[in-house]
């Protein structure tokens, strides 16, 4: 048959149609189950068919499944706000739901601009990132984003009050016998020469992933990295955003990424394992800096989007959370990320075509490389990692492709975000079917 859906690909190889799944195994048409090794990019932290999530979306949904967030607030959005800022750590204040990465980022990115005009403000527009994010797909996401073979056929539309600095990249970005702190001052260096050539008091926001997820693939700051680019951002006056799409909402073994840094966000969006897939939903969390400016300012947020506070997905995410908690499913994510490692490390240590493997709590990533350790990527015309993904799809897993970077610091890696309730068999068998589509994979590529 075919399809009238605008998807990915369209034209090769049907997509397979998912039926059904139900904890990590999705079914397709044809009745081939295949393991969800990244729930999709990082997403189904519950895996599928949670009977608890389920059964709060059924009975939400025959409560009220939407009011318009200009009317109403609703009992799940409140009750969700609660959970997430009410009793969370740090000083977050505030939580305005969206539906989905993209939209927090430009829900966040307005949130900065309108912080910086209550505060009388105004010049302050510009907004520094890093080389080889991902901040969403959306056109002010985009601007922000530095990976540069998604912005590419769009960059003459991005705005231009974005720019650009070196990621913080342990792996392949430190000098010639560099160790953390002498890393870290450099990169603060660098950060604080960029403010100072955008101007004094232009800079709104210096914007970050906590833990680089698809782009560079579950790719941590050395220490102390975000203590010295907060001093940075305060010492300017601009507020710190971090993106926690991919890596918050316990991805990493805390709810939040940057409870690990020894830092505190003013801004910070979550979306993927905020629903789990269940709905579609992300959230940005303010700190109460931010959330006083406007309560003392013009009193309400100047910006909008229809599916706002949407009442079912905030139950399925409230659900979601609440299943993440009474559980104490982040203990599992500590131990099975462990395992994963371990795992992963006797599959793959001294292979000959995997150049790294790392990663916080159950986001993983595996790096390819010509030389093994520490070797140099694959060439991008290889595709190595979709390669691997249709491979493992074949082998019935489902795990994530991030292709090397163009500017070749970056090989091909495969992510594996697992869920939250994965055990030690379902680890075992991810990393057996991963090895065996590395292992063929890299027999075929010629170099
Ligand atoms: N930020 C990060 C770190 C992401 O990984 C993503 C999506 O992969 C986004 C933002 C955009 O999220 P969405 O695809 O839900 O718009």
């Amino acid at each position: 048959m075919t399809s009238h859906v605008l998807h990915r690909r369209l034209s090769g190889p049907p997509i397979p149609r998912a039926v059904s799944a139900s904890g990590l195994i999705i079914t397709d048409s044809d009745g081939r189950e295949v393991i969800d090794a990244s729930g999709g990019a990082a997403v189904s932290c519950l895996g599928h068919g949670h009977p608890r999530v389920v059964d709060a979306i059924c009975r939400q949904a025959g409560k009220l499944a939407y009011a318009h967030n200009s009317f109403f607030t609703s009992e799940p959005a409140e009750e969700l706000a609660d959970l997430l800022v009410g009793h969370a750590p740090g000083n977050l204040a505030t939580a305005c739901f969206v539906a989905g990465g993209s939209e927090a980022m430009e829900t966040a990115l307005k949130l900065v601009r309108q912080y910086h005009l209550e505060t009388g403000q105004p010049d302050r527009v510009h907004f520094i990132a890093r080389r080889q994010s991902y901040h969403g797909n959306s056109l002010g996401a985009l601007a922000l984003s530095g990976n540069v073979a998604r912005r590419a056929a769009y960059a003459p539309m991005l705005p231009r009050n974005f720019s650009h600095v070196s990621p913080a990249d342990p792996v392949h970005g430190r000098l010639a016998g560099e160790d953390d702190a002498a890393m870290v001052a450099r990169l603060a260096a660098e950060l604080e020469a960029e403010f100072e050539r955008v101007g004094p008091g232009r800079v709104a926001a210096f914007c970050a992933e906590t833990v680089v997820g698809a782009t560079a693939g579950a790719l941590a700051a050395p220490a102390g990295y975000f203590a010295a680019i907060r001093r940075v951002c305060d010492r300017h006056g601009a507020l710190l955003v971090l993106d926690e799409v991919m890596c918050g909402m316990g991805r990493t073994g805390t709810t939040h990424a940057w409870e690990q840094e020894a830092v505190t966000p003013d801004v910070q969006i979550v979306a993927k394992g905020l629903g789990g897939g269940y709905q579609p939903i992300g959230a940005v969390l303010a700190g109460a800096r931010v959330a006083q400016a406007i309560a003392n300012g013009s009193g309400s947020l100047m910006h909008g989007f229809t599916y706002m506070g949407h009442p079912l997905a905030c139950a399925a995410a409230l659900a979601v959370q609440r299943v993440i908690a009474e559980d104490r499913l982040l203990d599992n994510v500590g131990a099975m990320g462990s395992l994963l490692m371990r795992t992963l490390s006797d599959r793959f240590g001294g292979h000959p075509r995997v150049a790294d493997i790392r990663g916080r709590g159950l986001l993983v990533a595996v790096e390819l490389g010509i030389d093994g350790p520490g070797g140099v990527p694959f060439a991008p015309a290889a595709k190595v990692a979709d390669r691997i993904k249709a491979r493992a799809m074949e082998l019935g897993l489902a795990c994530y492709p991030g292709a090397g970077t163009i500017d070749g610091v970056n090989g091909d890696h495969v992510l594996l975000a697992p869920p939250y309730i994965a055990q030690a068999d379902d680890i075992a068998r991810i990393v057996e079917r991963l090895g065996e589509a590395v292992d063929s994979v890299c027999r075929e590529v010629v170099q």
